[in-house]
């Protein structure tokens, strides 16, 4: 494959929690490099899609870089709030992604959608979009979901972000309390990895 040899790769996130994820799936031979090894800021996400923003990321960076780039894009569908936080999840956090914060604007928004939300199951899932960029050209863009539903409390210090809310179906426990080895074989990055990584 044409693209086979990619030795130098840049995770195009700013996100730490992401950036340690998608650490753990690289293989070890590349030679991986993080936005702030070059102190870049992230680009204004204004792609309708968790897949045009990844590409807008994966590209961005590149561009300033002149590295291969995987950029993730991602976030937490609720059905029942029509797919939102969904490409709006980061922002729910505010300007310092205060993850408490969107937290509490979830189940305020459950609650102002029914108050006896607790009653019903409510479905959500994890998507990420994962692209692989060169400069302005797009390699790949693949999507993994992983579908669950929301907690009735926030439970569990591990992970990041929505973690501590999000039940994945067979499961008894939020990502917010499993270890993050056993969070990392079935969440939405590993199955869009699963599908991106025969072009590294
Ligand atoms: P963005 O892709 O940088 O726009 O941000 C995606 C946001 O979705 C993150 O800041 C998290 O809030 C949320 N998110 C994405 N993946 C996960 C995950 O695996 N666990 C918890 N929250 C996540």
């Amino acid at each position: 494959m044409l693209y086979k040899k990619i030795k130098k790769l840049l995770i195009g996130t700013n996100n730490k929690g992401k950036l340690r994820e998608i650490r753990n799936l690289l293989p070890k031979n590349i030679k991986i490099f993080s936005t702030s090894d070059f102190n870049l800021k992230s680009p204004r996400e204004n792609g309708k899609t968790f897949q045009e923003n990844s590409l807008i990321k994966s590209k961005y960076f590149s561009k300033k870089t002149h590295l291969f780039c995987l950029a993730d894009d991602s976030g937490l569908e609720i059905d029942i709030l029509k797919k939102k936080p969904g490409i709006y999840s980061a922002r729910w956090g505010g300007k310092n992604s205060d993850f408490k914060r969107a937290i509490k604007k979830v189940y305020k928004e459950l609650y102002k959608k029914n108050k006896k939300w607790k009653s019903k199951r409510i479905k959500a899932r994890f998507v990420c979009a994962l692209s692989i960029s060169y400069l302005d050209k797009k390699i790949a863009c693949v999507t993994g979901k992983v579908e669950g539903s929301i907690s009735h409390e926030p439970k569990g210090k591990n992970g990041f972000g929505y973690d501590p809310i999000f039940i994945p179906n067979r499961a008894k426990k939020t990502f917010g309390e499993m270890k993050s080895s056993q969070k990392y074989k079935i969440d939405h990055r590993f199955k869009a990895f699963r599908k991106i990584k025969k072009f590294l």
